[in-house]
């Protein structure tokens, strides 16, 4: 499959970058490593009048501490961070979800900016523009007013399925956002909208420079858990990080976020109180897990059934857990 046509830019500075965006009034796109955009591109599911490629951009590769604060550069690859000894010694989960996406080759490539902003993803929608256009009525995320996936179905219902976000939300961290008003710090999960159709609640001049984590206290732990076909490749089914802040064996804090099961990240926020200043067993985070599967309803767009995809939020969000606690008790050896 060729890529279309499009204007190409190779800007130096953000702001530059920007206005070039807002020139062209939602019809180009940033590019940073090209793993999503460009596959969408030669599919003519993304159309894209113009890229402006942000790689000759500098000052957005680095990893620095900075008080209380990590900062991560937009560009700073997912092989970077995977192999970032400041991220395995510190951040492990983060580092963990950097290398459960896909292959080394696209990890290589993949930027974090991109992975976070990736689009949402459909059994029906990803497909050549060939593929069943012929019979299929144009769906929400086309502009149509129907879903093939949800029949009846009012919205789009495709996923967001990025591996690193779940973390960063786990941790709370924020995003420095650089758009024609000027600079912007969001919370990560105020990026995204939650609509399968159009992801994010960013404008299309809207560039995210740097992704600031706070620093985990000494006595949280954490894991991201990511169920999916094949080891080697896949996009997660669901994937679960959970931080847990603890005092000996009470749990003073928990944080739990899931991927893949709704058009944006999803909080579990009913397993999370669970888990609050509560004594750990086995017992508990069992309890977490039943909360997690009674309160998140998966979109079953992976070509699972809703039921089993259920099932499988509790079954990771207590290996999540229970990952977190066994780090703590490894930690205390
Ligand atoms: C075979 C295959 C397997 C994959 N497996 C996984 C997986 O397991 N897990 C996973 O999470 N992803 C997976 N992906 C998706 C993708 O590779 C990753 O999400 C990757 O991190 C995207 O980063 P990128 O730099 O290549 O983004 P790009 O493709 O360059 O951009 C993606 C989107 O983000 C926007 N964007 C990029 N940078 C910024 C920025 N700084 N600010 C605002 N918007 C920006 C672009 O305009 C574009 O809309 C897979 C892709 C393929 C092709
Ligand atoms: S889930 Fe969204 S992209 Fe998929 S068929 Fe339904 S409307 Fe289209």
């Amino acid at each position: 499959m060729r890529l279309p046509d499009f204007e190409y830019f190779e800007p130096e500075t953000l702001q530059d970058a920007v206005s070039l965006l807002s020139k062209h009034k939602g019809k180009a796109k940033g590019l940073a490593g090209g793993t999503d955009l460009l596959p969408k591109l030669k599919r003519r599911v993304t159309v894209a009048d113009a890229l402006v490629n942000l790689q000759g951009i500098s000052g957005l590769r680095s990893i620095s501490e900075e008080k209380d604060i990590l900062k991560i550069g937009a560009l700073v690859t997912l092989g970077e961070m995977e192999e970032s000894s400041f991220l395995k010694g510190n951040l492990s989960p983060l580092a963990q979800a950097a290398h459960a996406v896909g292959t080394v080759q696209l990890r290589n490539m993949a930027t974090l900016g991109g992975n976070l902003c990736q689009d949402t993803r459909c059994l029906y929608y990803d497909h050549s523009h060939l593929f069943g256009q012929s019979v299929w009525e144009k769906c929400f995320k086309r502009g149509g007013a129907v879903c093939h996936l949800i029949k009846k179905g009012k919205k789009c219902f495709a996923v967001y399925s990025g591996d690193v976000a779940p973390v960063l939300l786990a941790l709370g961290a924020r995003v420095l956002v650089i758009g024609s008003a000027g600079e912007r710090m969001l919370d990560l999960s105020q990026i995204y909208s939650g609509k399968g159709e159009q992801a994010y609640a960013l404008s299309s001049e809207d560039l995210i420079a740097e992704i600031h984590v706070p620093k985990p206290s000494p006595l949280s732990y954490g894991a991201y858990v990511k169920y999916r076909e094949r080891g080697s490749i896949d996009f997660p089914i669901v994937g679960v990080a959970a931080y847990l802040k603890v005092d000996g064996e009470r749990i003073n804090d928990a944080n739990i976020w899931l991927t893949s099961v709704g058009s944006a990240p999803v909080e579990a926020i009913k397993a999370e109180a669970v888990l609050r200043e509560a004594n750990f067993s086995a017992d508990l985070i069992e309890e977490a897990s039943l909360q997690a599967h009674q309160e998140i309803t998966p979109y079953p767009n992976h070509g699972y059934s809703a039921w089993y995809l259920k099932e499988m939020v509790t079954v990771f969000v207590k290996r999540a857990c229970m990952k977190a606690w066994e780090d703590m008790k490894g930690g205390q050896a």
